[in-house]
């Protein structure tokens, strides 16, 4: 296909390599993106780091400009959203009252925070139910990073609900700046959805090591912004905060946990979570499950429609059944199948899993999938602070592996994940030999 009109809707990572891709791929039509933000598509990793530390600003954040975009000839339409897609009529609605044809479309309206339903929590819509003056916090925009950041310092205290990624690079970030930070996760074990018990042992470890308060098991069960707002009485103190309920302004949240102790704290961060932003699609009958499902084409259910990024559950049978991968890489990887697809030169693509995280000098990455293993194996590490654990599957075949500050291994582990290697456990726990020798030919 060479003419015609392409729509993106979201102007995010995936959105943004989708139409440059179109465009470097010879495309001649004319490429229409949406984006329901006021800001040319951006990188989001930054935001809970460099961003959120403030040793960068927001706008080194961009990864397209809007110049870039104007040179490729991309009609690219900051704070524009689509309403309503009329698969019928191949026409996409948008805020601004107006209706875009389309030829092909694409959906890349990536995720919003899981906002748990809870008292003191959960009030308003969208962004308005997140602001300064409730002190409940997520993170996921440009602007989520500056409010949140007014909110790190020595002296103050925040408390995040969920020890998952987000969750963890916010602590340490916010523990670098000096402020009293608390974790709470309601698992047994940080980030279990994604690693296997010993890398969430070690995560543990480094960011106790760091002063973080991490409680497992305890969740949140409301946040309070008065004293004596709360059903179950007059407000207690808790044993580890420095200035009473009391002494509060309504200004500051209190947040109860499940075990009923109060936390008075500058900001309640939650990092519970993302849900696909699949609304749209859903409504126009387009098969939703969590998410957008496309096959390994980038293809939706509906004819000319395809999608990509955080909003996309792709059919993986590797990955058992279908998944949603919330990556850096796979938005760019995804964004990229769906323009080649688009235009008719389908590649195949399937999530690899790889992601990274980084928190105070620790660089994670993660190759393949934690979920489906069976068995992890540690390989002994020299450098203190470094870990690899690599995942077997239940016929001792790896399927995933985790390192911190070990990116020499990737390599090799990365290339059996491909093959699913067969290795043996005992060599791989010797640090004698070599990984590459622990493989079973
Ligand atoms: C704080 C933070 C830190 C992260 N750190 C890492 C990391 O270290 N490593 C890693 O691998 N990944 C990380 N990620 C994940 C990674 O950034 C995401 O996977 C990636 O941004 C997904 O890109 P996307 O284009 O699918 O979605 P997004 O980047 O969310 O873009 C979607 C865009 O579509 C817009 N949109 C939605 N609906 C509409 C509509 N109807 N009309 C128009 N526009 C719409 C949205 O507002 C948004 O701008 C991080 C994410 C966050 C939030």
């Amino acid at each position: 296909m060479n003419a015609g009109t392409i729509v993106i809707v979201g102007a995010g990572q995936a959105g943004g390599w989708a139409a440059t891709t179109l465009r470097e791929r010879g495309y001649i039509g004319r490429i229409i993106l949406l984006g329901d933000e006021a800001h040319a598509p951006y990188e989001r990793p930054p935001l809970s780091k460099a961003v959120l530390s403030g040793s960068v600003p927001p706008e080194s954040t961009e990864l397209f400009s809007a110049e870039r975009l104007a040179a490729l000839d991309i009609s690219f339409r900051p704070g524009i959203a689509a309403t309503r897609l009329r698969l019928a009529d191949k026409q996409v609605d948008t805020s601004d009252g107006g209706a875009i044809a389309y030829d092909k479309l694409i959906l890349c309206m990536g995720g919003r925070p899981i906002v748990p339903p809870l008292p003191g929590v959960a009030w308003g819509e969208g962004a308005a139910a997140f602001t300064d003056a409730h002190g409940v916090h997520v993170l996921r925009t440009r602007d989520d990073a500056l409010r949140l950041r007014a909110c790190l310092g020595p002296g103050k205290h925040i408390v995040i609900v969920g020890g998952g990624w987000i969750g963890l690079e916010v602590a340490a970030t916010a523990r670098q700046a000096g402020t009293r930070v608390t974790v709470l996760e309601q698992a047994d074990r940080l980030c279990a959805r994604s690693v296997l018990p010993a890398v969430s042992a070690h995560l543990a470890a480094m960011h106790a090591a760091q002063g973080v308060d991490v409680r497992l098991g305890v969740g949140l069960r409301a946040v309070l912004r008065e004293p004596g707002e709360s059903q179950a009485g007059r407000p207690s103190q808790s044993q580890s905060q420095s200035r009473s309920v009391a002494e509060l302004t309504g200004s500051h949240p209190v947040a109860e946990l499940t075990d009923g102790q109060r936390l008075v704290a500058d900001a309640v961060v939650l990092g519970v979570g993302l849900q696909a932003n699949d609304t749209l699609a859903r409504e126009a009958g387009i098969a939703c499950q969590r998410g957008v499902l496309v096959d390994q084409y980038c293809r939706t259910s509906a004819p000319d429609v395809y999608a990509a990024g955080d909003v996309a559950v792709s059919t993986h049978a590797e990955a058992g059944g279908t998944m949603r991968l919330e990556s850096w890489q796979n938005a760019q990887d995804q964004g990229t199948a769906a323009a080649l697809s688009a235009l008719g030169e389908p590649a195949p693509y399937l999530p690899t899993g790889a992601v990274w995280s980084e928190q105070y000098d620790a660089m994670v990455q993660i190759v393949g999938f934690p979920a489906l293993a069976a068995s992890e194996v540690l390989r002994p590490q020299t450098d203190a602070g470094a870990l690899v654990s690599v995942a077997l599957d239940g016929g001792g075949r790896v399927v995933a592996a985790v390192t911190v500050n070990a990116p020499r291994d990737l390599r090799q582990l990365r290339k059996w994940i491909a093959q699913r290697a067969l290795v043996n456990p005992a060599l791989l726990q010797r640090p004698d030999v070599p990984l590459a020798n622990a493989e079973i030919r």
